[in-house]
């Protein structure tokens, strides 16, 4: 079909929904087909997003907490009424099977939970005479128009790690969806609308590098939040933190999962399977290597084999699908090539799938991989475990803590002294034991270290709050009358 004949998903600006010039196009990745084209924003059209925030702020930030929190319950129940809608769009977009894309849907909606207690979250801190007829308190306050840059991979959950909070806590908010799946942005924007949320709080801006480098440059836009690749979260928070905004700008990963030989090898199998591939590979958080320790490697790497090659690969909206397509056609031609290139131990081929006009691949397994390799060293983003062998749980941990990325790592095993011993030594953000895929939950904050984050703060949970406000200290006084008449030059202490 000619692009032209397509629908044209539209920014939301002040409320108002409009397109470019410049279009992008919107695939199905399950049949290769265009499905839809994405409005590619200019410099004027961010600046008109960035004002029309700007303005909404005067009023939204002054809005009762009681108000900000009816706001994020109505839109709490609103997603749950559209979560099949919304996972319809993920899977339309992205590829994902419908089950997962539901399972994105909950752990996004989660953060707006945590937001609908704002009242409790943003309560201060009050100290009764600090100093003879003082007080002193802090609170915190809203930093202005905030903006969020998200990428492809979870179109639902990233941008709810961020608006949610940015916005119960008096800001207002400018979104940069991915332009690979941009529908399940239109569609949260329409029910924040319906939720009560007046127009200009929560604004969509849809494109590329253009809309990003105009919010990241843009002087009236007080911070930025960033999802993405580590070449594009690095150069994010060197050019916003370059402008004097705020930043936190979570990066790419190769997360690990050390498996010792007093592991239930079964449930560390199905467990590492279902982390390495689903979503075809495409979480920040996948299982991409798996290191076996001594005597674990030969079983669990049988294992691993057996449930690889039984992955039921197919479009995300067929019910028996496990796995669906990678997200576009280059994505596929760059996960064959890394897998053509590499001389380690290929267990299991998928290559094989990748044929047809979806952007389909296979499991891959590969076994005896060096960490010299380029199917170790790159974030394949993609249907493909690399298992690297070491003979004790020193060497994986100084193996894990050698790697640029530090996102999630995982061990399985039944020994607490060894997990304890891994949890602590080990340098990254979140660890799960003998859980794959250690996600926080939205009371809790999410993010890497190393390379897989730039800046200081987590997103959501407590790190998120603090993220989108700033705090004040009060000291305050209410003299009587005077006994003391001559003015005091010492500095006040207590
Ligand atoms: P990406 O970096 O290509 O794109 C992310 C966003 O940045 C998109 O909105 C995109 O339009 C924009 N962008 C892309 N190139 C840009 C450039 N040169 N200049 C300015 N803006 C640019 O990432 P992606 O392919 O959409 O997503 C996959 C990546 O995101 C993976 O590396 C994955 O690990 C990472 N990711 C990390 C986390 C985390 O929590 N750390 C979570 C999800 C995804």
């Amino acid at each position: 079909m000619r692009g032209s004949l397509l629908r044209t998903i539209e920014h939301v600006i002040g409320g108002t929904r409009r397109t470019s010039e410049r279009t992008l196009p919107v695939h199905d990745p399950a049949t290769g087909a265009e499905t839809a084209r994405v409005a590619a924003a200019t410099a004027a059209d961010v600046d008109d997003a960035v004002a029309a925030a700007g303005k909404a702020f005067v009023e939204w930030s002054e809005i009762s907490l009681a108000r900000r929190s009816a706001v994020m319950f109505a839109m709490r129940d609103l997603v749950d009424r559209h979560a099949d809608e919304l996972a319809r769009l993920v899977t339309a977009e992205h590829g994902k099977t419908l089950e997962d894309a539901r399972g994105e849907v909950t752990r996004g909606r989660e953060v707006i939970d945590y937001a609908c207690g704002i009242p409790s979250l943003l309560k201060g801190a009050y100290t009764d005479q600090a100093s003879t007829g003082v007080d002193a308190w802090t609170f915190r306050q809203p930093l202005g128009v905030c903006a969020g840059i998200t990428p492809f991979n979870f179109p639902v959950m990233v941008p709810l790690w961020m608006h949610p909070l940015a916005i119960a806590t008096g800001n207002t908010f400018v979104l940069k969806p991915s332009e690979r799946d941009p529908s399940a942005s239109d569609l949260i924007a329409s029910l924040y609308a319906d939720a009560g949320l007046p127009d200009g709080v929560f604004n969509v801006v849809h494109g590329d590098k253009v809309a990003v480098d105009a919010l990241l440059d843009h002087p009236d836009v007080a911070a930025v939040s960033f999802v993405g690749s580590t070449p594009v979260a690095r150069y994010v928070h060197q050019r916003a933190g370059a402008a004097g905004k705020r930043v936190q700008a979570l990066g790419g990963a190769k997360n690990h999962a050390v498996v010792l030989p007093d592991a239930d090898l079964d449930d560390a199998a199905r467990q590492i399977t279902g982390a390495a591939y689903g979503s075809a590979g495409q979480r920040c958080m996948a299982i991409s290597a798996v290191v076996a320790v001594g005597a674990a490697a030969d079983p669990l790497v049988e294992r691993l084999a057996a449930h690889a090659r039984a992955i039921v690969v197919g479009p995300g909206a067929d019910p028996a699908s496990q796995m669906g397509p990678v997200v576009t056609a280059a994505a596929r031609d760059r996960i064959l090539s890394l897998v053509d290139a590499s001389d380690a131990d290929l267990v299991v081929d998928g290559r094989d799938l990748a044929t047809g006009e979806g952007f389909f691949i296979g499991p891959c397994l590969f076994d005896h991989v060096g960490t010299d390799m380029p199917v170790y060293q790159e974030e394949i983003f993609g249907p493909v475990l690399v298992v690297l062998r070491v003979a004790t749980l020193d060497e994986a941990i100084e193996l894990l803590n050698a790697n640029p990325y530090g996102n999630g790592a995982a061990i399985f095993t039944d020994s607490g002294a060894a997990a304890r011993r891994f949890q602590r030594a080990v340098r990254a953000g979140m660890v799960g034991v003998n859980v794959p895929i250690p996600v926080p939950m939205a009371y809790h904050s999410f993010g890497g270290w190393k390379d897989s984050l730039f800046g200081d703060t987590h997103v959501h949970g407590p790190e998120g709050v603090a993220f989108y406000t700033r705090a004040k200290a009060v000291t305050s006084r209410w003299p009587g009358p005077a006994v003391d008449a001559a003015p005091s030059m010492h500095f006040p202490t207590a």
